[in-house]
């Protein structure tokens, strides 16, 4: 029933508040309660790293969009980025100046017997081909517990690419193929970034201990876009 209110009356329900404070927010709401009332903020003033990492604990996903020139925070659900009502913030990831989400250490861990997806998911692959058709340029943001990646849509196919890539990517496959198959996940989401930056689909990635850096991909796609007068 929310979700429909959402759908049609959405500027109605959003509050806006400082990042740092919806966040508390959410951190004292449950995961159900989420569901059952899907939340959405308007963020007042930036996003910060601190914030954006806290957000990976949560037991569902988060989107970022950018409407109107601000920043729009939507609570998802499991391996979802917007509540599965929620259209409007499901269809901004297509077209905004900012499409973000996060992979919390919860809805994959559950999922998936404790693997975390510190990565794009297939999922999100796919839909990043039609992100470059509506809004091309403006690659998506991956917040997760370990650091914060910007993918697009896959720019090489296999064949394509030079021996030494074909090569590396060849020997990093079996790699995690071996993992999988002794179920030792330990190092998994950082091989498969490699493979997915071979396939040209991870443009940047950067590991929360990198202070500097983060605060350079956070200010680059999500807090930069949005800045007025610039
Ligand atoms: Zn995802």
């Amino acid at each position: 029933m929310s979700a429909e209110r959402l759908g049609s009356h959405e500027a109605a329900e959003i509050r806006e508040l400082p990042f740092q404070e919806i966040i508390t927010k959410l951190l004292a709401l449950s995961g159900d309660d989420v569901f059952e009332s899907p939340q959405k903020f308007l963020i007042k003033g930036p996003v910060t790293a601190g914030g954006l990492r806290q957000l990976t604990q949560l037991p569902y996903e988060i989107g970022i969009t950018e409407l109107n020139g601000e920043l729009i925070l939507n609570t998802g659900q499991e391996q979802l980025a917007a509540h599965h009502g929620d259209h409007e913030s499901a269809k901004r990831f297509y077209t905004s100046k900012v499409s973000c989400h996060t992979h919390t250490v919860q809805t994959y861990g559950l999922y998936s017997n404790g693997i975390e997806l510190n990565r794009p998911s297939e999922g999100d692959v796919e839909n990043s081909w039609l992100k470059a058709r509506l809004a091309p340029g403006r690659p998506s943001i991956l917040v997760h517990p370990e650091g914060i990646t910007a993918f697009v849509a896959p720019s090489h196919l296999m064949m394509q690419l030079d021996d030494e890539s074909q090569r590396r990517y060849e020997e990093i496959s079996m790699q995690v193929n071996e993992k999988k198959r002794a179920r030792k996940y330990e190092g998994m989401s950082r091989l498969e970034r490699e493979l997915q930056k071979i396939d040209g689909i991870i443009v940047e990635h950067v590991d929360w201990s990198d202070a500097e850096k983060i605060d350079g991909i956070i200010e680059k796609y999500i807090n930069g876009p949005i800045r007025k007068n610039k």
